[in-house]
Order: structure tokens, then sequence, then C-alpha cells
């Protein structure tokens, strides 16, 4: 079998379980196309661009059913829950469909059977319509009592959920989630693993449709987070990240204050854990418990991502997100107060409906104040199906594109400053292979870089070593800084894993 994954960590962890599923059932990998009888394509339909690769990437694999062995095309993933029948009737290759929600129907899909004796591999909480939800509130499965919490109730009477005017779609929302005993395939090499604590999103912002795609937000036992790290570490994972829609809301549906600081703390024993952190924070669930948290172990990576998404009032209410750019700014100060030297990265989105001259000086303001390490821009995409979609003043996509790059250049200048401080310092960097670039060169990270989406340390002298292993850690300095990129060289190690 072939699998290509396309979109987020939280999409790839998906792809992990069905892959782990299909392994299970006897199915071998292949990362040649050509080879595989069996294609899989999880796909991702956040915005625009992202379902034109998703579009593109089922016609290239549809290719090897002609020119290769593929017997099978499985299309799964978001652009499924969103397009289900149009991707059936235009593209008759697809043989299969699997939704978000239905992750252990690769099976079927691909013609292998179900194990009979083991039960479901997901924990499927019950409840799907408020009635059923009030029913599952008092559900019990497995040793975890089932709670969706009052917002998602809430936003579904308010028809945040509603799947009513998409064609095709299944009108049952996703209720799975994982569990430690899932089978996955990890494939993020042996040093670095994703762990998803929670599925879904409650909350209302108006330009995304992943509620509507992903279900209420619903968090996975705590007990089955700890187990599933204790796992990774003992197979040699030494980096985890944890995510979610919102990682800051977990807990809140099992009862828990303070639910992500908890479950930090819980992870951070973890004996040969030598890099834990999170991603996907929501502004105003930053509390000072987590702070403190961060600050507390060694282990905790000091890197906070909180998606900002604006820094106007006015569009940040009509993104249904509140706040503005003094709260943020207060919230900036806050965390480096209490996390000294911590790495942060935002996004925002430019063009939203409305979002005026104005609007955008004082976005463009703000990130000259905050001065964030990372930064990513999206142009606004108008998803069909969002409250976004039916605003007016809808802003010309040239000016879009114009504010995206204004702001990037800002960044850079930012950026550009920032990494020069970073010259002469010495720290740890996990060594990740060649450079794709060129053989000359290694690539790694340090903590303040979250795996895929940050610049890169660069090395170019491996000091006394002749060579460097890939997936171990090294001290190194810091010779040369870029615009985003940084260049070491090593001084030590490989390090001793962690205890
Ligand atoms: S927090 Fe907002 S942007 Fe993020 S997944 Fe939820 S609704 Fe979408």
């Amino acid at each position: 079998m072939g699998f290509v994954s396309l979109g987020c960590p939280k999409n790839l962890v998906d792809s992990e379980v069905m892959m782990g599923l299909l392994d299970r059932g006897g199915a071998r990998l292949t990362s040649r196309p050509e080879e595989a009888e069996i294609l899989v394509v999880n796909t991702c339909s956040f915005i625009d661009t992202a379902k034109q690769e998703s579009v593109d990437t089922i016609l290239e694999m549809a290719r090897f059913k002609t020119e290769g062995r593929a017997k099978k095309l499985i299309v799964a993933g978001c652009l499924v829950e969103r397009y289900r029948d149009e991707i059936r009737r235009s593209i008759p290759e697809v043989d299969a469909v699997v939704g978000t929600g239905e992750l252990e129907s690769i099976l079927d899909a691909a013609g292998i059977a179900r194990p009979v004796t083991s039960p479901s591999p997901f924990n499927i909480l019950p409840g799907n319509g408020l009635a059923e939800v009030r029913e599952g509130r008092e559900a019990e499965s497995g040793t975890h009592k089932i709670d969706f919490r009052a917002e998602g109730d809430h936003r579904e009477r308010q028809g945040r959920f509603n799947r009513d005017g998409w064609r095709g779609a299944s009108h049952l929302l996703p209720t799975y989630l994982y569990t430690e005993d899932t089978p996955r395939l990890i494939s993020t090499g042996r040093t670095s693993a994703y762990i998803k604590i929670a599925e879904g999103c409650d909350h209302p912002c108006t330009f995304c449709v992943i509620p509507n795609l992903r279900g209420k937000f619903r968090s996975r036992r705590f007990e089955s987070v700890v187990a599933e790290a204790q796992k990774l570490v003992a197979s040699g994972v030494q980096e985890i990240t944890l995510i979610g829609q919102d990682t800051t809301c977990y807990g809140e549906d099992l009862g828990l204050k303070d639910g992500l600081a908890t479950l930090l703390d819980a992870l951070a024993q973890v004996e040969g854990l030598r890099w834990l952190r999170f991603l996907y924070a929501y502004p105003n669930r930053i509390t000072g418990k987590l702070l403190e948290t961060i600050a507390k172990h060694d282990n905790i990576c000091k890197y906070l991502d909180v998606p900002l998404q604006h820094a106007s009032p006015d569009v940040l209410k009509r993104m249904k997100r509140g706040a503005g750019a003094d709260i943020f700014l207060k919230t900036i100060e806050k965390v480096r107060a209490a996390v000294p030297g911590i790495a942060l990265r935002t996004s925002f989105i430019v063009g939203f409906p409305g979002e005026s001259l104005r609007d955008f000086e004082l976005l463009e303001q703000f990130i000259g104040e905050a001065r964030f390490d990372w930064l990513g821009v999206f142009n606004y995409s108008d998803e069909e199906g969002s409250k976004a979609h039916g605003l007016d003043s809808k802003v010309a996509k040239r000016s879009i594109e114009a504010r995206r790059r204004r702001l990037m250049k800002l960044q850079q200048k930012i950026s550009r400053e920032a990494k020069q401080q970073w010259v002469g310092r010495q720290v740890v960097v996990l060594a990740e292979g060649e450079s794709e670039e060129t053989e000359l060169l290694w690539e790694g990270r340090t903590e303040f870089h979250a795996p895929e989406i940050d610049g890169k340390v660069f090395i170019n002298d491996f000091g006394n070593l002749e060579k460097l292993e890939a997936g171990k850690f090294y001290h190194a300095k810091i010779t040369e800084a870029h615009d985003y990129d940084l260049v070491a060289r090593i001084v030590s190690g490989p390090l001793a894993p962690s205890r």
C-alpha cells in the first residue's frame, strides 16, 4: 500500500492510525506509488489551496491505476467529509471514500477483513445530535466517563456543526477518539512523534469549517495519553508534540481544571522524554498554571504556539474570537515574564471580510511591537459553509496578497534581527539528517523550533566528530544567523538518553 498524507499534523496522526490498521491487517507499506496495489490519499480541505492540492494529488495517484500496479484508490480525510458525493462522481478512478470519523472503514475500503475477536480500536463516544449527546453525558465508555462540553452543546443549538447545506455530507459528526491501544505506524522517524490529545472544536470562529468537519470538542482520557507517551518513549521516541484543534481546552469535558497543565506535568515525568511541547493554544486559555508548568520542567520546550488570527478588535469581533492588540500584548508580556527566553509562534489571516486599511495597519503595528519568533500569514479563504462566507465587504484577492507580503517582509526584518542574537549561543540540537539542499550540510532543530513549521539549524561543522547520526541530540554553537535559519558547529555529543 502507498499512503499520501496532506495537511496538518492532526491529519498525519489519522494517517498513521489508518496505516496501523492496514498494517495489522497484513498490508505492507511502500514509499513507491508505482509498486502499491492500494493507494490512499488522506486529504485536507482547510482552505482553497489545500483543497486544490488534495484534488491534484488524487489525480496524480489515479495515474498509477493505469501506469502502475494500483488496483484501489481510496480517498480519506477532510475533503471527504465535505465533498463525499462529488469526489465519487467527478473522479471515477476513486474506489472508496473514508471520512474523518470512520477511520476503521479503511479496512473495508481496502478489502481487508476487520479482526473478528478484537474490540473496536477506537473509543467511540456515544451521541450525535443534541438528544443523544445528553444521553452520552451520562454514558461510560470503558473506564472513561463521557462528557461533551456545555460550550459544544450551546454552539450546536446555534447551528455551529450543521451540515445541511453540504450536498452528500453525512449528517453524523465524527465522535471517535483513538486510544493508546489503537494500531498506529509512526511516520515521523524514531525520535519524534505527535500525540493527538483531543478531537474537534467548539469555538465559533466564523472563517473556519473545521468544527463542521471534525465534530465537537472531545478529549482523550488522561491515562490513555500518558500510556501512549510511555509506549512511544519506550520505543525510542524522545520528542513528543501534543496536538488537537485547541490543546488548551484539553480536559474541560473530563471535568479537569487546568487539564493541559496537569497533563504536561504528568508527561514531563515520563523517564527518557527529552522534549515535550504542545501546539495550537487558544489565546484566552493561557493560564498562569500553564505557564508555571512550562517554566517548571526542563523537558518542556520553552515554546508556545498561539494562533491569534488578527489584532484589530473589530476584525476579531467579526471572526467571533474577541480580544485585540492591547490584550494580546499583555498576554505576551505575561508569557515572557513567566517563561524567560520562550519562543513564540503565531499565525494571522489577512483579508477577512471588512478588513479595512486601518485594521490592517493595526495588525502591522502589533506585529512590530510583539516581535514573534515565528509567524505565518494566511490569505483569507472564503469557505462555503463558514459564517464569514455570508459576510459583505470582501477584500479583493490582489489586496489580500499585497497585505500578506507586506507582513512577511516586516517579519523577515524582525526575524533577521532576532536571529542575530543567537550567534555565539550554545544549544542542544536534534540532528535530523542531510540537508535537502546540499549534502555538505545537515539540518537540525532546537527546542525553540517545532517539527516541520519553523526555521532550521544548518550544521556545517561536525567539530571533532566524523559523522552525525539522524535522530540524536548534540551540543552545538550557533555561528551564523540568516533571516529565519541558523548555522551551527557541533561541540559535543551525541547526548546520552535523558533520564
Ligand atoms: S479554534 Fe477557531 S480556527 Fe481553530 S479549529 Fe476551532 S473554530 Fe477553527
